[in-house]
């Protein structure tokens, strides 16, 4: 029995500790409350939380470049163009029918208490326009991210020169996705350092495509984004394990902070609710009906072959560590062609992901609803671009949808700090959305065969190779 347990908590050691430590958060935050610490006291405590918030800042440019150029080098021209662009439009679509079902059932159950009625600067914590907010898309605040809406307007003047309060919204937009490099990563003195990701986003996306046509030229670039891909994962894995002990003192200090922290158990307990019942609408619903609809097939029956997949996505987090066993399932289970799953799955777990797109939404709204922000439906609609965004430039590994969390909330100037509220279910939410991550790039892949059965197998074209199943 011993050996037995001793196995367990060995495979499961990430898991036991991310529980252990939301519980001794919660448990160290509640008891310190009663010895009433002085401010800097807090601030001290709170210091490994907020290590562990800029380790998650710090890998959001690599992971965003490597994982799109890397995934989207793989749309290789002219024998998987048809392929790639049906396949790219399905992935979007339904990434975007899952931030709408997301947003739909933030609104219905309101897991984050009532709203005001206006949204005001009350409470010296100002909310953008709408138009504000598109304009200031996926702009990153790194440091002193609670400033950030106020902080956006000075920092868009500084780096565009002659832009003012004024200025054209869509001139700077178009500015923003188009980005000179020293707009991409940009640093101020004493205030926050300013991150464009979605030019970022654009660009490597833009950079991958076009790595994929280049052919055997392109080879080198592209093995480099690869290995810079998996390096950054590799510093993802060893981070992880600081995650715990971060969490606690994450946990901790909000506990610390708030003026009512059993409210807020009770509205967590409601948006983790919610997170699961979007995910469960989309999985058991949406996706299955879209499956069905396409190609007249059974959906139970194709899932059923690969739930050994949807296992290992909750067991470990990670779509990218589920691919191997995805493919298995596929070929031998559900018999879907061997080079459709080979293009379709690994571009699927790079920017394919329903269930993060979902959840960013619903963290989004839910964060809006804590702080009494009334979100119009401006914001709304930049909620839902940015979240879908925000999905595509996820990787497949735990956890990095909260770290593409902090885009959502800077687009609608939310205070990014609120990411530390949700990140006490995030490790168990994960799991959920994994799975619905991965049973979407799966049926991508039974729709997919499908759809190109006839003329792609038939003309005998070779999807390009892009990952062996090991
Ligand atoms: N863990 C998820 C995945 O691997 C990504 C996320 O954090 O949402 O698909």
């Amino acid at each position: 029995i011993l050996a037995r347990i001793k196995d367990v908590c060995k495979r499961n050691g990430l898991l036991i500790l991310s529980v252990l430590s939301v519980t001794i958060g919660c448990l160290l935050g509640f008891f310190l409350r009663t010895r009433r610490l002085s401010q800097q006291e807090i601030s001290y405590f709170q210091f490994p939380g907020e290590l562990l918030m800029r380790m998650l800042k710090m890998l959001i440019l690599p992971l965003v470049v490597s994982s799109l150029m890397s995934g989207l080098a793989a749309l290789d021209a002219k024998t998987s163009s048809r392929l790639g662009i049906i396949t790219v439009t399905y992935y979007l679509w339904t990434t975007f029918v899952a931030v709408i079902v997301g947003i739909i059932m933030v609104s219905i159950i309101h897991p984050g208490g009532a709203a005001q009625k206006e949204s005001t600067e009350e409470g010296g914590k100002p909310i953008m326009s709408s138009a504000d907010a598109l304009l200031d898309l996926i702009r990153i605040p790194i440091i002193k991210s609670n400033k950030a809406s106020s902080e956006s307007t000075t920092r868009r003047i500084i780096i565009y020169g002659v832009q003012d309060e004024n200025g054209s919204n869509v001139q700077n937009f178009a500015l923003d996705i188009t980005p000179p490099p020293e707009v991409i990563y940009k640093s101020e003195p004493g205030t926050s350092d300013g991150m464009n990701v979605l030019g970022i986003v654009i660009f490597s996306a833009t950079m991958g495509i076009m790595l994929g046509r280049m052919g055997n030229s392109g080879v080198p670039l592209v093995s480099f984004c690869q290995c810079l891909n998996e390096s950054v994962m590799k510093i993802v894995a060893v981070a992880v394990w600081y995650f715990p002990f971060g969490i606690v003192f994450l946990i901790a200090g909000k506990i610390l902070e708030m003026d009512d922290p059993s409210a807020i158990g009770k509205k967590l307990g409601f948006y983790a609710i919610t997170v699961v019942c979007g995910l469960v609408v989309h999985g058991l619903f949406i996706l299955p009906m879209m499956y069905f609809f396409i190609t007249k097939k059974n959906p139970i029956v194709f899932i059923r072959g690969i739930l050994q997949a949807l296992l290992i996505a909750l067991a470990t987090s990670s779509s990218s560590a589920t691919l191997p066993i995805t493919f298995k399932c596929l070929l031998e289970n559900n018999h879907v062609d061997r080079r459709i799953a080979r293009f379709v799955l690994p571009v699927g777990a790079t920017i394919n992901m329903d269930g993060t797109a979902l959840y960013e939404a619903v963290a989004a709204i839910f964060i809006a609803q804590v702080n009494n922000y009334e979100l119009d439906f401006g914001q709304i609609i930049t909620i839902s671009i940015t979240a879908t965004a925000a999905s595509i430039g996820a990787a497949g590994i735990p956890q990095a949808g909260l770290v593409t969390m902090v885009i959502v909330l800077t687009s609608v100037g939310l205070p990014t700090d609120d990411i530390t509220l949700i990140i006490a279910v995030d490790w168990a939410l994960d799991r959920f959305r994994t799975m619905i991550n991965v049973l979407g790039d799966a049926l991508a892949a039974g729709i997919m065969a499908h759809i190109c059965r006839k003329e792609f197998i038939k003309d005998g074209d070779e999807v390009p190779l892009i990952c062996e199943t090991k």
